[in-house]
């Protein structure tokens, strides 16, 4: 294990605390959806899934206001938003 020693942005190595286990450093953060964040872990963790509360071991681990969601229910969950078109046409033609 090794502790960066650059801190200049002040910010602390971004981290996840799956149930009862140790912080988990991440890899990659995605960028929040619906109030769901992905996020690749360094090493796959166990924890129990809010949604769906199942059981699951996975270093793909999403995160929505204080519970841990799997890949799956992530899925699920940003399929069932409804989507947004990525472009609103501001001009008439
Ligand atoms: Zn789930």
């Amino acid at each position: 294990m090794s502790i960066p020693t650059s801190t200049a942005g002040g910010s602390p190595q971004p981290s996840i605390r799956p149930g009862n286990g140790e912080p988990v450093p991440i890899i990659a953060s995605y960028p929040p959806w619906q109030g769901l964040q992905l996020h690749s872990l360094a090493v796959a963790v166990e924890f129990r899934c809010g949604p769906c509360g199942l059981r699951h071991e996975s270093a793909m681990v999403a995160t929505s206001p204080g519970t841990l969601v799997c890949p799956s229910c992530y899925a699920r969950l940003s399929l069932a938003a409804a989507p947004v078109p990525a472009q609103r046409s501001a001009v008439r033609w």
